[in-house]
C-alpha cells in the first residue's frame, strides 16, 4: 500500500491563517443567505483542534470539545466567537427548534467523504484506519466522491426539488431544503440512509439518520485542508477541482 496524506497543496491551516481568514475573508452575507430565516434560533458549533492538534494554548483543555455557540445577537457576534476560538472546523446544527428550544425538525443531509470511498490504490476505510490514515485521501478518491455526489444528486432529484451541493473541504454534502424533508421522522431518516447506502453510495449514515446533527458551515474554513467550504451548482460539479479552484482557496494560499 502506498503512503499518502492529502492531495497536493492541501494542508493544515496555522492559527494565524485561521485568524486572517475569519477576520478578513469569512463572508457573512453569503452565510446569511445560506441560512435564510433559520438564523434567529440556530446553533453553531466549533471544534478547535481535535484532529490537527493546532489550538490556542489557552484552549488546550477544550481542543477536542465540540463547543456550541448559541448566544449571539447576529452573525457578526458569531464571527467574534469564532475568532476567539480559532477553530479547525465550524458547523451549524441542522435541528430546527421552537421558541422553547424544543426540536421541531431537522434539515436532511447526505455526507460523502473521500475516506469512505474504496480506493483501488489505498483500499477501504478499514485499511486506511489500520495504517492510521483515517483522515487521509487521494485525488482519485476525491474524483470518485465527486462522481458519487453527482449520481446521488440525480437519485435524490426524483424525490426532492430543493437540493444544494456543498464542497465540504474533503468531500461533498447534499442538503435538502424541502419543507417535508424537515419533518421526516427518525425512522424514515434511518430508512433513507439504509437505502442510499445499499445503492452503493459511500455516505456517512449517521449524518442522514440524524444522530450527527452538526454539518460543516458553508463559507467557513476547513482547517485540515485549508479550503473554503463552498456551495456549488450541479452543472459545475463535473469540472470542479478543489485543488486549484480559486473560490475555495483562502487568500493565504493564493499566489
Ligand atoms: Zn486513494
Amino acid at each position: 500500500m502506498e503512503k499518502y496524506q492529502l492531495p497536493e497543496g492541501m494542508r493544515y491551516a496555522t492559527l494565524e491563517e485561521r485568524r486572517k481568514f475569519y477576520t478578513e475573508e469569512f463572508d457573512l452575507e453569503k452565510v446569511a443567505e445560506w441560512l435564510g430565516n433559520r438564523i434567529s434560533r440556530l446553533k453553531f458549533a466549533v471544534i478547535i483542534g481535535r484532529h490537527t492538534r493546532v489550538f490556542p494554548e489557552k484552549y488546550r483543555e477544550d481542543a477536542d470539545t465540540t463547543i456550541i455557540i448559541d448566544e449571539y445577537k447576529n452573525l457578526s457576534e458569531v464571527r467574534e466567537q469564532i475568532v476567539e476560538f480559532l477553530p479547525e472546523s465550524a458547523y451549524y446544527d441542522r435541528n430546527v427548534y421552537d421558541a422553547n428550544d424544543r426540536k421541531t425538525g431537522q434539515e436532511l443531509a447526505f455526507d460523502l467523504d473521500p475516506e469512505n470511498i474504496t480506493c483501488p490504490i489505498h483500499g477501504d476505510l478499514a485499511d486506511k484506519m489500520k495504517r492510521g490514515q483515517g483522515l487521509s485521501f487521494c485525488r482519485l478518491e476525491l474524483e470518485m466522491a465527486k462522481s458519487q455526489a453527482l449520481s446521488l444528486y440525480e437519485y435524490l432529484e426524483k424525490e426532492f426539488s430543493q437540493l444544494r451541493i456543498v464542497y465540504s473541504g474533503r468531500g461533498f454534502h447534499i442538503h435538502v431544503f424541502n419543507e417535508d424533508a424537515y419533518r421526516l421522522k427518525e425512522k424514515e431518516r434511518r430508512e433513507i440512509a439504509r437505502v442510499v447506502k445499499e445503492k452503493g453510495f459511500a455516505i456517512d449514515e449517521w449524518v442522514t439518520a440524524g444522530e450527527m446533527r452538526l454539518i460543516r458551515l458553508p463559507f467557513s474554513l476547513h482547517g485540515l485542508v485549508s479550503r473554503v467550504v463552498l456551495p456549488l451548482e450541479k452543472s459545475e460539479l463535473p469540472r470542479f477541482d478543489p485543488v486549484s479552484d480559486e473560490r475555495c482557496l483562502p487568500r493565504f494560499l493564493r499566489v
